[in-house]
């Protein structure tokens, strides 16, 4: 006799339009995310499962473009390029990132930044006015 055990998730998903969080909104270039709407979580990216709880009852949000920088690091390239990488918590979602930044003047943890595009690529950047 033979068992099979079915795995709580075994369906294929979706492809996704863009494997990149960035998109259009009204009010400008925005990072998607993604809200479950049974445990509340909130993830970056579009998601067709919450992250958590394995939910498919699942939304997409706009994420906030502002944000407190946690820690940073700089990758020393060949060439002498210096590449900033950094962690951001997103304002009112729960959501810590890792980043490209744009060293626009000191970082400092605790500091505060905030999205910016260039082309396709988005990063973060000590928020204008500080
Ligand atoms: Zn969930």
């Amino acid at each position: 006799m033979t068992t099979t055990t079915e795995a709580l998730v075994s369906e294929p998903v979706p492809d996704l339009d863009s494997d990149s969080p960035l998109a259009a909104f009204p009010e400008g270039p925005r990072l998607v995310g993604t809200r479950c709407d049974v445990c509340g979580v909130t993830m970056i990216g579009s998601r067709v499962v919450c992250s958590s709880c394995v939910s498919r009852e699942v939304s997409a949000l706009a994420l906030p473009t502002t944000g407190e920088l946690y820690s940073f690091t700089r990758l020393h390239g060949r060439g002498g390029d210096i590449r900033p990488l950094g962690y951001v918590d997103l304002d009112g979602v729960g959501v810590r990132t890792l980043t490209d930044l744009r060293e626009t003047s000191p970082l400092v943890p605790g500091m505060r930044v905030e999205l910016g595009v260039d082309g396709d690529d988005w990063f973060f950047a000590p928020a204008s006015g500080v």
